[in-house]
Parts: structure tokens; C-alpha cells; sequence
């Protein structure tokens, strides 16, 4: 078979979550909690499953889930987005970040990413046919260069994927970095992809920095959320997609075709879940206290942790232990001590390696504590 992406092989969190369970490590590689949601939820699914609703949805959502997220969107950013036309319930943010791209990007396009990127950007951007061009963000804190970024803009740029809260580095952008953003797109015909889906999980006191929130951007911008983040449930498989009307004629063009629709149970479900804004608005102090504890956890071991003011990931440096390569650093924490974690290698075109690991801290406190104990005997 001639491959379409001859350089792609398993995602690495595939490949870790694997490692974990074949040698009984303590799985905090593949981002998702190891705690149950409300069973509320469940009692709603169940409710709607059982009242008959189990045939398709509408292509673009259940009304009254896009009118929740509409709710939701005016009320934390301000902005206007209309349930009819402009917001689509997707198969979880992978499928919605695939579709935009698939519909928006045309062969020999440009398309901007920030390095370390999530795993799945630039796999969609090359099926495309799309031309990556990437900027680098470097440890400890990850910061853009925006004057690199400037210099990556050509006539041919067509779209910049951005992602804050970042994964797999737990940076926030500030509002200078948003400010940048609009300056560099402004008068152009760039398309943002905002990859907003730990919105809810920003720490210390921090706003997260919505495109929504930026007039400027928001009337270009496709923004990606994922209630499997929010409401602790990522194998159910649901996000959406939020964008102004022609964009999202395009998006839809794809969307019907890829999927069509959306677990229509999951969807009423989640809008009834929604209505109660201290669900989301309470996740940002939820997992702040974790991480804490994930912080304090791994004083006096020989990481050296990076700054973390979003997402459920901490990263850190562990030269002090070990000169091993990320990826033979992460194989030995799995199989000799026991923990599982993710190289940051894995998310460099070139295999990049700074010497950094990510953990992700969303489980229960005794999990943590297991690890700790492990991690605190070998490093
Ligand atoms: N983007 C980022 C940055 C992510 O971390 C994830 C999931 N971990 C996704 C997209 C995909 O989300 P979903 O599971 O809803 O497809
Ligand atoms: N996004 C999650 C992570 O970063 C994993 C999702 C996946 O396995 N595709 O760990």
C-alpha cells in the first residue's frame, strides 16, 4: 500500500496507555480522569434513552444542546453565536479539528502550528495537502515567539491552528498573546482554529482567552471545544464547533459526510447537564487543587517541574535523573518504576527532544499518592 502518511505511526498515547496496562504501571500517560462523573449524567442519558430519542439527531446537533452552548458561550465570552447557523455538535474535538481542516484547507495551503502540537493537527493538515510551517515553542514556559510566527506568514497562509489552554505543556496565553494574534491576522484572509478544550481548566486566577472574546479573530475563527474534558467523560466521544455562518457552511459541507450526526441521547443528556453553569465553572478549582498536590507529590524527587497554569498536565524537565532519550526515559519509568508518562518528543516533526515528560494529573488523590510513593523510590 502507497501510504497517504508514510511518517504516522500508532499516537503515542495509544502506544503508552498499552505499555501502562502490559506492565500494571500507574497510567498517567493518556490524558483522562480515573473518577467517575455524576451519576446524573448517567441518570439523563438513560432518561432520554428510555423516552425513545435514539434515532439520528439533526446534522448539526440537537437544538437544545446548541442552544446551551450558545447560553454558555454569551455568558462567559460575550459573544453571539446563532444555534441554527453557527454552532455543530461533533464526534469529540478530534473529529471537529479533522473536519475543519478537511473542508478549509486547500492543497498547497499554508497552515501555521505551534511545536510542541497536538498529535493529530498535522496528520489532518497533510491528508489535506496542506504545507506545515511551524513554530517553535521551547521550555520551560512555552511562550510564542511572535516574531517568528510573523515570519512564517506568506501569501500562501490560510490557517493558524492555535491551542490555550496548551497540551501537552499546560500553557495559558495572556491577552498580550491574543492581542499579537489580531495584529497578525488582521486585513488578511487567515483562518484560526482555536483549540480551546480545557477551556474550564485555567488556574490562579487567570481568564481563559477565548477567540471568542476578540471580535477581531472570533468573525475568522473556528473554535473547538469537548465536553469529554469538561464533564470527565472522554470516551463518550462529543464536542463542538462554534464559527460564523459562512465558515461554518463549509465546516457542515464535510461534516455531514464524515459523520453526519452525533449520539443523540449523549446530546440531550449533556444539555440538560449544562444548564448548571457551577459544573463548568467549578472545574478550574477542582483540578488547581490537584495539581497542587500532583507539585508538592514530586518535591524532593529529581524532576524539575515546569510552570503549569492550565490543563489536567504537568510537565517536567528529569535531566537530573536520567540522560536517556524522552522516549527510552518513558519506557524505563513504565516498566522499572512503574508510571507511565507521555515524552514531549512526540509532539516535534523532528523528534525534538528537550528532554521533558508530561504526566497527567486528573485521577484521584490515592492514584497520585501511588505514584508518588513509586516515583519518590526511583527518581
Ligand atoms: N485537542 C487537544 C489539545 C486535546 O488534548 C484533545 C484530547 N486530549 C483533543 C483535541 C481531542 O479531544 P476529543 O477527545 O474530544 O476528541
Ligand atoms: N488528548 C489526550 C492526551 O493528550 C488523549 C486523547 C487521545 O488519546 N487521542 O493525552
Amino acid at each position: 500500500v502507497v501510504s497517504r502518511l508514510p511518517a504516522v505511526g500508532t499516537t503515542i498515547f495509544t502506544v503508552m496507555s498499552r505499555l501502562a496496562q502490559e506492565c500494571g504501571a500507574i497510567n498517567l500517560s493518556q490524558g483522562f480522569p480515573d473518577f467517575s462523573a455524576e451519576d446524573l449524567l448517567f441518570e439523563r442519558v438513560s432518561h432520554w434513552m428510555r423516552a425513545g430519542h435514539n434515532q439520528y439527531a439533526p446534522m448539526a446537533g440537537v437544538p437544545a444542546l446548541r442552544e446551551a452552548i450558545a447560553a454558555k458561550v454569551a455568558a462567559l465570552y460575550g459573544a453571539s453565536y446563532d444555534p441554527e447557523t453557527e454552532i455543530t455538535v461533533t464526534a469529540g474535538a478530534t473529529q471537529a479539528l479533522f473536519t475543519a481542516v478537511a473542508a478549509l484547507v486547500h492543497p498547497g495551503d499554508e497552515v501555521i502550528v505551534f511545536e510542541p502540537v497536538y498529535d493529530s493537527y498535522v496528520p489532518s493538515i497533510e491528508l489535506a495537502g496542506g504545507v506545515v510551517k511551524r513554530a517553535r515553542l521551547s521550555a520551560p514556559d512555552y511562550r510564542p515567539d511572535w516574531a517568528a510566527v510573523r515570519a512564517l506568514v506568506s501569501p500562501k497562509t490560510r490557517m493558524i491552528m492555535i491551542n490555550t489552554p496548551h497540551n501537552p505543556s499546560g500553557t495559558v496565553w495572556s491577552p498580550d498573546d491574543m492581542r499579537a494574534l489580531c495584529d497578525l491576522v488582521r486585513g488578511s484572509g487567515i483562518i484560526v482554529v482555536a483549540d480551546e478544550v480545557y477551556e474550564h481548566i485555567v488556574f490562579d486566577g487567570r481568564r481563559h482567552e477565548s477567540a471568542a472574546l476578540y471580535p477581531d479573530l472570533a468573525e475568522r475563527s473556528v473554535i473547538v471545544s469537548s465536553f469529554g474534558k469538561t464533564y470527565h467523560v472522554t470516551g463518550w466521544k462529543v464536542g463542538y464547533v462554534l464559527a460564523p455562518q459562512a465558515l461554518m457552511a463549509e465546516f457542515r459541507k464535510v461534516h455531514q459526510f464524515n459523520v453526519f450526526t452525533v449520539n443523540t441521547p449523549v446530546q440531550l443528556a449533556l444539555a440538560d447537564y449544562m444548564m448548571d453553569a457551577s459544573r463548568h465553572l467549578g472545574l478550574a478549582a477542582f483540578y488547581q487543587a490537584k495539581r497542587d498536590v500532583f507539585r508538592a507529590g514530586l518535591a524532593g524527587t529529581g524532576f524539575e517541574l515546569l510552570p503549569c497554569t492550565g490543563t489536567y498536565f504537568q510537565t517536567v524537565r528529569y535531566g537530573a535523573i536520567s540522560d536517556a532519550p524522552d522516549t527510552d526515559f518513558v519506557q524505563w519509568l513504565t516498566r522499572e518504576v512503574g508510571v507511565a508518562a507521555i515524552p514531549l518528543s512526540a509532539f516535534f516533526g523532528d523528534g525534538r527532544d528537550e528532554r521533558v515528560i508530561r504526566f497527567c494529573f486528573a485521577k484521584r488523590d490515592e492514584t497520585l499518592e501511588a505514584a508518588f510513593e513509586r516515583l519518590r523510590r526511583f527518581c
